[in-house]
């Protein structure tokens, strides 16, 4: 994808140095985006209370090692020296595609009258606390309806190259672009109607989740239709988010065990589904095609 740094992102708030410092206001519950929401955040904490699934020192499991991913970024908790940042060129990349997202889903917004309400961009290092309660980043890239806030950990992007095999740099901007898409579903109240919704019947809950999760993907579609008008894609841009949206589905994930990311059971859909519902979006640019809820064949 060709980019360019924006320079200064009043979209991004950078916590990598802080050591968390969010603030909770209320829960809610968090979306997962690389798959998890709190179904992984309990497998962790599961993991860690049974001592199983660790790399076998005999001392349990290592909830650091898991955590830290490949390395080569900054140590949570420590002031990231001024020119020093290893993760710069990650930073600004995630910073203008969320802000490009964003300007797009403005202007989408704008041409049917209404206003868009700009979500933040979180980076933060191991664990966070956010409006939707504390999470580590084993629980991948997630958005906090409570706080509207995405947050990202940039280790996430070397387990997407490592465990799931889904590189380039569109990849990780498709994850970012469906993390803005859950942005997009609270502010137009879809948000709201799933969780009354589910309430309502609880026994549909999984299925409601699963629309949802395929409506961010068709969402994220929208906007890499923009960046095609805009001339901005490179060949094989579409495949890596191909491979992505494929990369973080449910089926795709339950064989993934073991590795860093944990599977929630089957809230976002089989990879087929993903990859149909992001070519939705891609293919139309019209995000009146993602009802996904009216869909009679997701
Ligand atoms: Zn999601």
């Amino acid at each position: 994808m060709k980019w360019s740094p924006r320079g200064s992102s009043p979209d991004v708030i950078d916590q990598r140095g802080g050591g968390g410092g969010g603030r909770s206001r209320g829960r809610g519950a968090a979306i997962g985006g690389g798959g998890l929401g709190l179904g992984g955040i309990l497998i962790v904490v599961l993991l860690q209370v049974l001592g199983g699934g660790g790399g076998g020192s005999g001392s349990g499991f290592d909830i650091g090692q898991v955590l830290q991913g490949a390395g080569g970024g900054p140590v949570a908790g420590e002031p990231i020296p001024a020119g020093e940042d290893p993760e710069k060129d990650l930073k600004d990349f995630s910073a203008y595609v969320f802000g490009d997202a964003q300007d797009r889903w403005t202007a989408i917004f704008s041409e049917q009258g209404r206003d868009y309400g700009r979500a933040k961009l979180v980076l933060y290092r191991s664990g966070v606390s956010t409006g939707c309660g504390d999470a580590s980043s084993a629980v991948g890239p997630f958005y906090c309806p409570a706080d509207q806030r995405v947050y990202l950990d940039l280790s996430f992007y070397q387990d997407m190259i490592d465990q799931l095999k889904a590189p380039g740099d569109f990849a990780w901007a498709y994850v970012i672009a469906h993390e803005i898409g859950h942005h997009v579903q609270q502010e137009l109240g879809t948000a709201a109607e799933v969780d009354a919704a589910r309430r309502k019947d609880p026994s549909d809950a999984n299925a409601l989740s699963v629309r949802q999760e395929l409506q961010a993907d068709c969402y994220a579609g929208v906007w890499a239709r923009g960046v095609y008008q805009a001339g901005q894609l490179e060949p094989g841009d579409v495949d890596e988010a191909f491979t992505a949206a494929e990369s973080v589905g449910d089926d795709r994930l339950q064989r993934q065990a073991g590795g860093r990311v944990q599977p929630d059971s089957f809230t976002h859909g089989t990879s087929e589904q993903r990859r149909r519902w992001f070519t939705t979006g891609q293919t139309t640019g019209d995000p009146s095609r993602c009802d996904t809820f009216a869909a009679d064949d997701i």
